[in-house]
C-alpha cells in the first residue's frame, strides 16, 4: 500500500519539548539545538528576541520583573530531512499549567539534568505529566564541564526516584575541567571536546591506543571499567520500553560548550516516535488520513493589550494543511477560514504555505477558540486527552464595584478560555471564585484585569485547599451534590466541581462516597 503524502510527512516529524528545573540549561540546550538546525546563526537569539517579545506588553512586565518567561512559542528546524517541532514551556514553577498543557501536543520529551543536581523538583512534577501521558523521554545530563555526580549514582537516583530504567548511550570522560568527551558505546567513537567544538574519532575500543593522546592513563583505565560496566549492569536500550515510557536513552554533555549536543539531537531523530494517531470521541484519527483535523492546546493573548485577539495554538494531526483553507470549528458548528496563520518555521517564515500532521500552527481568532476545541475539515470529531488541571491555589475575587459585575464576569470567563486562570461560580453565593495552579498567575490575573478590563479588583483567601470534579452515575453524584450543596460550584462548563476545605475533607467524602469520582483533572469538552 502506498502512504499518503501525510503519512510520509508526519513520519519525517519530530514534536518534542524540553522539560526541566530551572537552570538545568534548557534555554542554553534550545539555542545550540536551534543553531544545529541552522534556524538561528547566532547563538542568544533566543534570549535576545525573547526579551524584545516581553516589552511589548504591559502585563509582561510582571516576568521581566521576575526574570522569567512565561510565554509558550515554538521552533522549528529540519536537519538531515527530519523536521523538528521544539515546543518551548516556561521554565517557572508557578507556570506550570501552561507546561501541562504544552505537553498535551508533544510526541517525546528531553528531560536535561543538572549533572551536579541531580533530579530536582521541577523536574519531577513534569515528568509525572509525562508519565501520566506516556510521553517517551530522552535524557540529557548537562554541565558536565563542571563538577558533577558520579554517572552511575545519576543514572540510580533517575531511576529510582522516576521508576524508569536508565540506558547510557554514550559515556562520560572525566568531568569538570577534566572533563575530556564522550565514549559512544555502542558505536565505538571517541568525541573529543576541543577549544571551539568536537572531533570525532573511530576507534577499536576503549583500550584503543588512539586515546591515550587524548586522556590521562587513569582516565583511560576508568573508562574502560565504567564503560564495560555500563554495558553490562545497565539496562540496554529498547525501542518499545523507551515508547511505553518505561525506559529512557541517557547522554551527557554540555548544552554551554555545544557538546553531546549532536548526539541527543540524532537520538530525537533516531528514537523519538513520529506523530502518531490520537483519539478522539468514538474513533481514532490516523495522520495519513487526507483530511485535515488538529486540537487547541494553548490560547495566548495578543502581545498588545489594546487588541483583544489571540492566537490560538493548533496541533495537527492529520492530513495537509494549506494556508487559506477553512475548517470547522467543531464545538460551535462554524467554519473557521484561516488566512493568516502562523507557521513557526524560523528559517523562512514566508514559505510556510502548508503544514503537515505534528506541526503547530497558530491561527488569529477574538475569542472563538478555546483550549480543546477541535478544528477538522469535514467530519464532525472531538479529540479527547487535553485535560484541565486541579487548581492548587483558590481565591475568591471581590470586586469594589458591584455595578461591574457584569464586566468582571466577560473577563473571567475570557481569562479562563486562554488558561491564564479557572473560574468556579458557587451554587450559593455571588463571588466567583478562581482557582490556580501558582501563585504568579494570580499576579497576572489581577493585573490584566484592571489593564484590559478597567475593573479593580481584590483576591481573598478562599476557605478552600483544593478543587475536584465529581462524575460518576447520576443518583450518586446528585446525592452527593445535595448534602454538600454549600460547598458546590460548576466550571465554565457548568460541569460540577466540589471545593473542599482541606484534604481530610476530601479524603472522609471519597470514603463516604464510593461511587462518586472525585477528579483531579477534567477533559475540557
Ligand atoms: P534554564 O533556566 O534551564 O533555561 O537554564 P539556562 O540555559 O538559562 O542556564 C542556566 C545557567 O547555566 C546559565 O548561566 C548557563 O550559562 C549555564 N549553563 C547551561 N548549560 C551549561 C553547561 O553545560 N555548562 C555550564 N558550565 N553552564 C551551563
Amino acid at each position: 500500500m502506498t502512504q499518503s503524502a501525510a503519512a510520509i510527512a508526519a513520519s519525517q516529524r519530530r514534536t518534542f519539548a524540553i522539560i526541566s528545573h530551572p537552570d538545568a540549561g534548557k534555554t542554553t540546550l534550545t539555542e545550540k539545538l536551534l543553531l544545529m538546525g541552522g534556524a538561528i546563526h547566532l547563538a542568544g537569539e533566543v534570549r535576545a528576541k525573547g526579551e524584545r517579545r516581553r516589552t511589548q506588553s504591559d502585563w509582561m512586565k510582571i516576568e521581566q520583573q521576575r526574570g522569567i518567561s512565561v510565554t509558550t512559542s515554538v521552533m522549528t528546524f529540519e536537519r538531515e530531512g527530519i523536521t523538528y517541532n521544539l515546543l518551548d514551556t516556561p521554565g517557572h514553577e508557578d507556570f506550570s499549567e501552561d507546561t501541562f498543557r504544552t505537553l498535551t501536543a508533544v510526541d517525546a520529551a528531553v528531560m536535561v539534568i543538572d549533572a551536579a543536581k541531580g533530579i530536582e523538583p521541577q523536574t519531577r512534577k513534569l515528568f509525572e505529566v509525562c508519565r501520566l501521558r506516556d510521553i517517551p523521554i530522552i535524557t540529557l545530563v548537562n554541565k558536565m564541564d563542571r563538577e558533577a555526580k558520579d554517572p552511575f549514582e545519576l543514572m540510580d537516583e533517575i531511576s529510582e526516584t522516576l521508576a524508569l530504567d536508565c540506558a547510557p548511550m554514550v559515556w562520560p570522560v572525566g568531568m569538570g575541567r577534566e572533563f575530556k568527551g564522550i565514549y559512544d558505546i555502542h558505536n565505538n567513537r571517541f568525541v573529543r571536546m576541543t577549544e571551539d567544538g568536537y572531533e570525532d574519532i573511530a576507534v577499536s575500543g576503549t583500550e584503543d591506543e588512539k586515546l591515550t593522546a587524548y586522556m590521562s592513563e587513569d582516565q583511560q583505565l576508568t573508562l574502560q571499567e565504567e564503560a564495560e560496566l555500563a554495558k553490562e549492569a545497565c539496562p540496554q536500550f529498547d525501542m518499545d520500553s523507551f515508547r511505553e515510557g518505561h525506559l529512557t536513552p541517557v547522554y551527557f554533555g554540555s548544552a554551554l560548550k555545544n557538546f553531546g549536543v549532536k548526539e541527543l539531537l540524532n537520538g530525537i531523530g533516531a528514537a523519538a516516535p513520529s506523530p502518531g494517531p490520537q483519539p478522539s470521541v468514538g474513533r481514532i484519527v490516523d495522520p495519513g488520513e487526507d483530511k485535515v483535523t488538529g486540537f487547541v492546546f494553548k490560547v495566548q493573548a495578543n502581545m498588545d493589550p489594546n487588541h483583544r485577539d489571540r492566537i490560538a495554538f493548533v496541533r495537527l494531526v492529520s492530513g495537509k494543511f494549506k494556508r487559506g483553507m477553512k475548517l470547522k470549528h467543531v464545538r460551535s458548528g462554524k467554519p473557521i477560514a484561516i488566512y493568516n496563520p502562523i507557521m513557526f518555521f524560523a528559517q523562512s517564515r514566508e514559505l510556510a504555505e502548508e503544514a503537515w500532521p505534528g506541526d503547530i500552527i497558530g491561527v488569529p481568532n477574538h475569542g472563538t477558540l478555546r483550549v480543546g476545541d477541535t478544528l477538522s475539515e469535514s467530519e464532525d470529531l472531538r479529540f479527547t486527552g487535553i485535560p484541565n488541571f486541579a487548581p492548587e491555589i483558590l481565591r475568591r475575587v471581590r470586586l469594589d464595584d458591584p455595578m461591574k459585575s457584569k464586566h468582571l464576569r466577560k473577563a473571567l470567563e475570557s481569562l479562563a478560555e486562554e488558561g491564564v486562570t479557572q473560574v468556579f461560580k458557587p451554587y450559593f453565593g455571588a463571588n466567583w471564585i478562581v482557582g490556580v495552579v501558582g501563585q504568579l498567575q494570580l499576579d497576572v490575573l489581577v493585573t490584566r484585569i484592571e489593564q484590559e478590563y478597567s475593573i479593580k479588583v481584590g483576591l481573598e483567601t478562599a476557605p478552600y485547599e483544593t478543587a475536584r470534579w465529581v462524575s460518576g452515575p447520576d443518583d450518586a453524584v446528585n446525592k452527593f451534590i445535595d448534602s454538600n450543596r454549600s460547598a458546590m460550584s460548576e466550571d465554565r462548563d457548568g460541569a460540577p466541581v466540589f471545593l473542599a476545605r482541606n484534604s481530610w475533607e476530601l479524603g472522609h467524602q471519597q470514603q463516604t462516597n464510593p461511587d462518586v469520582k472525585f477528579e483531579k483533572t477534567r477533559e475540557r469538552s
